[in-house]
């Protein structure tokens, strides 16, 4: 692998240059596609594509039901096969707070 700012050749695996310390290889987070639970108004699917898609919730749902208007049979089931396939975002537990309390004093 090359760098792209240096044009030196470094380590297949490098995610920072050798040389001029750029960043090299993109490492992109892998975004998935979820429904989530809350600010949900159906299934979630508008809000999950719209978080997905970094869009605005509402054009998302407008663009849902401007479809619903217009091609009422398709998108409706449309919108219950991503229901069904999108997958219901993981329930983030909140995090454990010390729950186990120091010995009070006997007295
Ligand atoms: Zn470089």
């Amino acid at each position: 692998m090359y760098c792209n700012y240096c044009g030196r050749q470094i380590q297949d695996d490098a995610v920072v240059c050798a040389y001029c310390a750029r960043p090299v290889g993109a490492t992109v987070p892998r975004r998935h596609l979820y429904r989530p639970v809350e600010g949900r108004k159906i299934g979630g699917v508008a809000l999950g594509m719209a978080v997905y898609f970094g869009e605005d919730v509402m054009l998302v749902r407008l663009i849902w039901v401007l479809a619903l208007l217009l091609t009422l049979p398709i998108a409706f089931i449309l919108y219950i096969i991503a229901w069904i396939i999108i997958p219901e975002e993981p329930l983030r537990l909140p995090v454990a707070t010390s729950t186990i309390s120091s010995p009070s004093p006997q007295s």
